[in-house]
């Protein structure tokens, strides 16, 4: 073995090829294997091209683990290098080039995962790396490379029959770890896993069953460890594809969750390329345990599965593959984010996922509606959030009723624009958040003919008011407010059945029992509603709702109520105003009083005690 040293131009960078990479220490496999399968496409490429006239045979690659040598061998049979090209790419090209990154970003450890520093990250891993290569040319004598992590290196022809190259890394103390089986396989599992070339990791058993019941045999066979899928689905055309194909991808990806909804195939070569598979999955409630689902590939070269710059926030919840090359991934994250190529990339995303909903709902707004539960949440994130979206979102949003039906927004406002109008001739939209809570204002609401819309989901108040800042004829009440009543009141047909005196004889009652600073409100509404309803300012409320999603302390607000008294009801139409003992009308107000808190689940602690009580005592009067 000859002696040779490599130049080094400022200082030694092995040592710090250790120390600073320490964290993404595990994509030096990733790097290693990515070289083979170079090397192994471009002797394909010159096999094709009829360059290289010999056998490719078999080309997969192999790694081996040599627990007892303490070694990990990364094996192509590819291009391979002879002495000359040994020299120019390991001591010069490789490098120089691990130099060159590493005095640009070793401050920047989030690139480093991105893009590796190639050949040189094994020296993360090994005290030693012997590199044995036969090039493809007829008759190359096969060379052996070994470097120790300085810059000195050994160098001299060897025997190797194959053609191709054999990195063998002696692995370091510090670095025990990947000589785990177990460890390689998992790593393997996460970069290497759609690499186009077939890599194999040793061997595996496959159990198989024979005959049937008590003759049912196991048989243990030992087959080959191919740890990759060479021809994944986002590479193959959308056309020669089945839904059965993307469902079992799917399950390829993510084999433990529900069968997606559906899916968009991303394919374009210009002006950048990009390929992937986007899948819609079934969303549970709440939005930040489903993010970090998206892969995002670079020639079938696993990068990351942090695509925030990439791809829009909305977007994160849905699940699939996007490859591509044109994504400067040597780049820091605020760079990536002024990039233009990376917001052509987000916008083409973003256009695809849009005209697919679309479609998806011109096609069959029936299995639509009937995927709205599902992917609403998506959908009136993206609205809220992404402007180019939203523009094209409106069109495919949907506004769910208690009565499940659904309208898109347009629909809806064209629906209700008769009937619900308050007096600056707004049109008023009545939601519920909780049907169980609200269950009497619904019944009410609706008995006067109104459509009361269902907003049960935390996006569902950026929705809404996003709704309002886009359609300014159009105002979203609880159907517990304040205004939702009033929109009921200003139905005309209504006259009370109590004299102006007795109504008066009523108000005074309630705001003397209830006390000064209680806001009473008479009303001729239906016998059958409440007597007594509690209504509270739909402003309010929402400013309360506010605070409490950012935390803020709401007792600075103060909870301010409305009591409608309907002047209708027989309760207070007939008995309370029959009544003659002053002490029991203030008892019977009091009461229906704390009925309408009961049904807003205002009343606690002892006002609750003192209902139960008060209740038991009529019960008993009989
Ligand atoms: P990069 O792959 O980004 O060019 P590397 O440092 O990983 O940089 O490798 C430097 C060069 O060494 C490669 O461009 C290639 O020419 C050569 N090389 C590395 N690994 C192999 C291999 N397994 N077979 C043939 N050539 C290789």
């Amino acid at each position: 073995m000859q002696k040779g040293k490599i130049s080094v131009q400022t200082e030694n960078i092995f040592p710090i090829i250790k120390q600073f990479l320490y964290s993404d220490q595990e994509i030096f496999l990733r790097e290693l294997v990515s070289n083979a399968v170079d090397a192994t496409q471009k002797l394909r490429t010159l096999h094709s091209k009829g360059e290289y006239k010999g056998d490719l045979g078999d080309t997969r690659i192999e790694i081996l683990l040599d627990e007892e040598a303490k070694t990990l061998t990364i094996r192509d049979k590819g291009i391979g290098m002879n002495e000359e090209e040994v020299m120019k790419y390991l001591n010069q090209v490789a490098f120089s080039s691990a130099q060159e990154f590493l005095d640009k970003y070793k401050d920047d450890a989030s690139v480093i995962g991105h893009f590796g520093l190639g050949f040189y990250s094994a020296f993360m891993v090994a005290d030693k790396v012997d590199v044995l290569t036969k090039s493809y040319r007829d008759k190359s004598q096969a060379v052996q490379w070994s470097c120790t992590g300085d810059p000195e290196y050994e160098f001299g022809e060897i025997d190797k029959a194959a053609r191709g190259t054999d990195i063998v890394l002696h692995i370091s103390d510090d670095s025990k770890e990947y000589l785990d089986k177990a460890r390689i396989q998992t790593l393997l599992d996460k970069y290497c896993k759609f690499l186009p070339v077939e890599i194999q990791f040793g061997t595996k058993t496959e159990t198989t069953y024979e005959g049937e019941g008590d003759d049912k045999e196991t048989i243990e066979t030992e087959v080959d460890n191919i740890v990759n899928n060479p021809n994944p689905l986002w590479k193959k055309k959308p056309n020669k594809l089945t839904d059965e194909d993307y469902k079992a991808f799917y399950k390829e990806l993510y084999p433990y969750a529900p069968d997606p909804l559906f899916w968009i195939h991303l394919n374009i070569d210009f002006p950048f390329d990009l390929t992937g598979v986007l899948y819609f999955p079934k969303l549970n409630n709440s939005l930040e345990v489903q993010k970090n689902k998206i892969q995002l590939y670079s020639n079938q070269v696993y990068v990351t599965d942090d695509v925030k710059e990439i791809v829009p926030e909305f977007l994160m919840l849905l699940h699939g593959v996007i490859d591509s090359p044109d994504i400067p991934l040597n780049v820091s994250r605020s760079y990536l984010q002024a990039d233009t190529n990376v917001k052509k990339i987000t916008n083409y995303i973003t256009k695809k996922v849009a005209d697919k909903l679309n479609s998806l709902f011109k096609a069959d707004r029936e299995a639509y509606e009937a995927k709205w539960d599902d992917i609403g949440v998506f959908v009136k994130y993206g609205l809220v959030s992404e402007e180019k979206f939203g523009e094209k979102a409106v069109k495919f949003s949907l506004l769910k009723d208690t009565d499940k039906k659904y309208y898109t927004i347009e629909e809806y406002k064209e629906n209700i624009s008769e009937s619900q109008k308050d007096k600056y001739d707004k049109v008023v939209a009545i939601y519920a958040n909780n049907t169980e809570e609200q269950h009497s204002y619904i019944k009410s609401v609706q008995d006067y003919g109104y459509n009361v819309i269902l907003f049960d989901h935390m996006i569902d108040n950026h929705y809404m008011q996003h709704l309002e800042s886009k359609h300014s004829d159009m105002t979203f009440v609880r159907v517990d407010s304040e205004t939702a009543d009033k929109l009921v009141q200003k139905d005309e047909t209504k006259e009370s059945v109590l004299s102006e005196k007795e109504q008066e004889k009523v108000k005074t009652l309630f705001t003397e029992t209830l006390g000064a600073g209680t806001f009473v409100d008479l009303r001729p509404l239906s016998p059958s509603d409440h007597p007594v309803l509690i209504t509270k300012p739909e402003f309010m409320r929402r400013m309360k709702e506010m605070q409490m999603m950012q935390g803020m302390d709401m007792s600075m607000l103060p909870d301010n109520h409305n009591v409608v008294v309907n002047t209708n009801h027989p309760l207070i139409a007939t008995k309370l105003l029959k009544m003659r003992s002053a002490e029991k009308k203030t008892e019977f107000t009091k009461y229906l009083y704390m009925l309408a808190k009961l049904n807003q689940k205002m009343l606690t602690g002892e006002e609750m005690s003192n209902f139960i009580e008060k209740s038991i005592d009529f019960l008993q009067e009989g």
